[in-house]
């Protein structure tokens, strides 16, 4: 080996290498998940970058995984003749660049083992999974097309440091040796690997095979490979012909979660535009979902190679939780992000996609149960969609869940068709109440004479509720109405004997009412005689058309 050079990790990388080994033990086999799964995005990268240019295949254009043992060495090896890295790829990917995001990560980290060992699969361990069986890791790499002399092997024992030097690597693609810990030996057995192989890997659409050895007679010994996955793209496959688990395994495949999703939906379409889509509804938020950077979009390929992963342009934001696959028979097989942003196949593919989605989470509310976990998860982010995507404002809304005066508490799980179900006879509005928290909306005086007369009142508390409720302005021919503006209009649900003694009370007091008017002059706009209240004196009320509480505070925060 020559140009040998040290490295130290990255301190993100240390700290999270620290944390996987010791949060992830009882979860230690995903280590050849994720190492297949790199094989596997390093052959569709080949593929890919092949299509224009054949000679990157040197010769060998059959994309494969091989994994051997040893189990006398207690060694795993793992190897692909897919793209491949050159140095400063390796560099780049195996050890001192941390992915974005993951200091961010490692701040939500609670030092609490099991909750840890969730967040970090959700994040996607990675390589780095490697080190969870092995105390020495051993990368040797070409990258396709490089020169023979240009190999790089990279050796780490996962505690600070990595050792990087040049090779001589005949065929291109990456070879990794683990040496695993003295308490992993059980992975270097060809069962185990089996069906490890079978569990997370099935439907890599590359083979991955296994050797067997025969010794004949004379002692002489031939090897014979065997393809352990069934290596067919799985979204590619009938739906009668695929079961509940492989679905669930797919699912952690192209979301790095390995949690169960929570629902899917794989669809074939025909006709003017052909694709195929497979999307699933985790069944807990990433880490960066709130944020801007934070990864989304589904993994795109054109005539089943593979193109790029988090292609945004399929979905719009307010779905931007939804995972999956879309596959599609019109794009060229050249698309950039640039142009799928102007491409209107795309668009329609979007509007499909979207109708799909918002349809697999009706079927979904269909079991509240596993409706309350998506709606925690992600509720307010389906709250950004009446805002964002006006055509489906009705559909989203019919997705929305609240919390209201009816099973008083903060729990957001009332639809407005139960609301409209428990409306009370005369009763035309849909009213609403926003405020700074659950508590504040719950004990607000506007309530009163709602709880006196029996009309239920949802009671929204989240950043996004104004906003929310400024372009929902009725779902099923109803009006929402916020009982916190304008003139109060209980409809029918008061009867003329009501309104006549409201009007009397209101004449009697009118001195009253000008000489409060002559004191607030300054503060407000006019004085009036309400019958909101039932036991609070006084309260303020906004101008129909005034902008709420919660966007004056947002625009004072933004300076405005
Ligand atoms: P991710 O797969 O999410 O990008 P990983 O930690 O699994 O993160 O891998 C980091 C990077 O290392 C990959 O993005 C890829 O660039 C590179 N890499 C890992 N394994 C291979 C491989 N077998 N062949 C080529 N590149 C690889
Ligand atoms: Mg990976």
């Amino acid at each position: 080996a020559t140009d040998e050079q040290t490295l130290g990790f990255q301190t993100e990388v240390k700290q999270l290498l620290n944390l996987m080994i010791h949060s992830l033990y009882s979860n230690r086999e995903i280590f050849l998940r994720e190492l297949v799964s790199n094989a596997a995005d390093a052959c569709d990268k080949l593929r890919y970058k092949a299509l224009n240019n054949d000679a990157l295949y040197e010769n060998d254009s059959e994309l494969r995984i091989e994994i051997e043992h040893d189990s006398e060495n207690n060694t795993v090896t793992l190897r692909d003749n897919g793209i491949g890295m050159n140095r400063d790829d390796v560099i780049e990917n195996l050890g001192t660049i941390a992915r974005s995001g993951t200091a961010e990560f490692l701040k939500q980290l609670s030092g609490e083992q099991q909750k840890d060992a969730r967040l970090i699969g959700q994040f996607g361990v990675g390589f780095y999974s490697a080190f969870i069986v092995a105390d020495e890791v051993v990368v040797r790499t070409r990258k396709a097309g490089d020169q023979q002399e240009a190999g790089v092997e990279w050796r780490s024992r996962g505690e600070g440091e990595f050792t990087i030097s040049t090779i001589e690597r005949p065929v291109h693609g990456t070879e990794i040796e683990l040496h695993l810990k003295s308490d992993a030996t059980e992975f270097a057995d060809d069962y185990r690997l089996k069906s490890l192989i079978r569990k997370y890997s099935d439907h890599i659409d590359i083979p991955v095979r296994m050797p067997t050895t025969q010794e004949s007679d004379e002692g002489e010994k031939t090897v014979t490979w065997e393809t352990v996955n069934e290596a067919q793209a799985l979204w590619v496959k009938p739906k009668s012909e695929v079961t509940d688990d492989e679905y669930k395994n797919f699912y952690k495949h192209v979301s790095h979660d390995y949690t169960d999703p929570l629902g899917w939906s794989h669809n074939k379409v025909e006709g003017k535009l052909e694709y195929t889509s497979l999307l699933y509804v985790p069944g807990r938020a990433p880490f960066d979902l709130y944020q801007r950077d934070g990864a989304r979009g589904l993994k795109l390929y054109v005539q089943r190679v593979f193109i790029m992963d988090d292609a945004e342009q399929f979905l719009p934001l307010y779905l931007r939780f939804i995972k999956g696959v879309v596959d599609s028979n019109d794009l060229s097989l050249n698309v950039s992000r640039e142009i799928l942003q102007q491409d209107p196949k795309v668009e329609s593919i979007k509007s499909a996609l979207t109708k799909r989605s918002l349809d697999m989470l009706k079927k979904l509310s269909k079991d509240p149960e596993a409706y309350q976990t998506f709606w925690t998860q992600f509720g307010s982010v389906l709250k950004e969609g009446p805002g964002e995507d006006y055509a489906n404002r009705e559909k989203i809304a019919g997705l929305l869940r609240f919390a209201s005066t009816h099973s008083d508490s903060a729990q957001q799980d009332q639809s407005l068709e139960d609301y409209i179900g428990r409306m009370k006879e005369g009763q035309q509005k849909i009213y609403y109440l926003v405020a700074d928290g659950y508590n504040a909306a719950s004990h607000s005086p506007h309530l009163e004479i709602f709880r006196k007369k029996g009309v239920e009142v949802l009671l929204l508390s989240d950043r996004v509720d104004e906003w929310l409720m400024s372009h929902l302005t009725e779902y099923d021919g109803r009006q929402f109405a916020d009982i916190a503006k304008g003139d109060l209009d209980l409809g029918d649900v008061e009867d003329e004997e009501e309104k006549q003694a409201q009007e009397e009370s209101a004449k009697a007091k009118e001195g009253l009412v000008g000489r409060l008017q002559g004191a607030l002059e300054e503060r407000v706009q006019s004085v009036r005689v309400t019958h909101r209240l039932t036991d609070s004196p006084a309260c303020v009320v906004l101008p129909e058309n005034e902008m709420g509480y919660q966007m004056r505070r947002m625009m004072e925060a933004a300076g405005q």
